[in-house]
């Protein structure tokens, strides 16, 4: 995640935030530029980056924004519909009279909007299902008697460019006790969001494409059963050496599964390198003078060409940033090994995005 300054003041401000706390300016996101800005009023309603008087570019506030304070980001004005380009996925929200299910909502869509700034920084489409079929779409649900399944509870999941969120995941009570049920070593709201998106880009981009035959060899046949793989992990758990394969034991159940966990990992990775460079993180010392770690100047892991240097830089970084949490008593931020068969499957989701990228600059 990039790191904003204040476009009136110049004090740090970060992606969440609304207000700027040394000049009380008002901020908004614009997803186009991918840039927080200070905004001024120009009319009812209507705003331009602050200090911008020459320019006619007007911004309105996301419905989600101006009304439920539950976003922060912009529409250009003269574009279509009152939801920005992160909130007009959203298919079904949670009924707002309730403050706990409207809080909980505020939680989601705040990870949320960490997940489209990933998708956007990587150039990959990002559209509403509303307006195209093959689009995104998302649904909030809370279990109520209409929406649970025979397990009792709303299924967090994908299906055809609808993710499904239970919004009890919001919760961090019920998602711990959900990650030791599952017997996992990292539950997170923004995780689930970029598993299941990663799902959705598995039907884009891998399905029926020149690829598929190279994921198969890389995760395997995912024409076998999904349902019946699911209920095996479910009963008897993963493989004894799943971690040599692997990077998570959920990601042995199913090459589909494999795919999302494998490109959840792609994302952690090249947005928390992002975060350290743009900190200037170096670190150096345990691995000698020639081994210090340092992001070049210039480095941007959501356009980094070579998949290796993103590996050389992440492997000390979590070293660093997992030790730094245990001094604070905290558990390890990434607790996984990466080894080379999941390295491999990294570098062809790399690979993946890369064509992708270079197929939307073409068209
Ligand atoms: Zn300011
Ligand atoms: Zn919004
Ligand atoms: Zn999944």
């Amino acid at each position: 995640m990039k790191l904003f300054n204040c476009t009136s003041c110049g004090n740090l401000v970060f992606f969440e935030n609304s207000v700027c706390l040394s000049c009380q300016s008002k901020l908004g996101f614009l997803p186009e530029e991918q840039n927080l800005v200070a905004l001024e009023p120009v009319g009812p309603k209507l705003w331009r980056v602050a200090g911008s008087e020459n320019s006619d570019r007007h911004y309105r506030k996301c419905f989600n924004y101006e009304v439920h304070q539950v976003c922060n980001w912009m529409i250009r004005d003269g574009q279509d519909g009152d939801f920005c380009r992160a909130c007009s996925l959203n298919r079904t929200i949670p009924d707002l009279n309730d403050q706990k299910k409207k809080f909980h909502w505020y939680r989601l869509e705040t990870e949320k909007r960490r997940l489209i700034y990933s998708l956007l920084r990587l150039g990959l489409p990002v559209y509403s299902q509303i307006q195209d079929p093959t689009g995104l779409a998302f649904d909030f649900l809370a279990d109520t008697p209409d929406t649970m399944n025979e397990s009792g509870s709303v299924m967090t999941g994908h299906l055809n460019g609808l993710i499904t969120i239970n919004i009890a995941e919001a919760d961090p009570v019920k998602r711990e006790d959900m990650r030791r049920k599952m017997g996992e070593r990292y539950r997170t709201i923004l995780g689930h969001f970029r598993h299941e998106s990663g799902h959705y880009y598995w039907d884009r981009l891998i399905r029926d494409s020149e690829f598929q035959n190279e994921f198969r060899t890389l995760f395997g046949d995912e024409t076998q059963d999904y349902a019946q793989a699911l209920a095996k992990h479910h009963a008897y758990g993963p493989p004894a050496d799943w971690h040599r394969f692997f990077v998570s034991p959920y990601a042995s159940c199913h090459p589909w599964e494999d795919w999302a966990e494998t490109w959840s990992h792609y994302l952690h990775i090249i947005d928390t390198l992002e975060t350290a460079h743009q900190f200037g993180l170096k670190i150096q010392n345990q691995w000698g003078e020639s081994d210090t770690f340092t992001i070049a100047q210039d480095f941007d892991a959501y356009r980094q060409p070579d998949f290796q240097m993103l590996v050389r830089n992440w492997f000390p970084l979590t070293l660093a940033i997992n030790s730094i949490n245990r001094s604070m008593g905290h558990a390890h931020v990434y607790p996984f090994v990466l080894t080379s068969p999941v390295v491999d499957k990294l570098a062809f989701v790399h690979q993946i995005i890369g064509s992708a990228q270079l197929m939307i600059r073409q068209h």
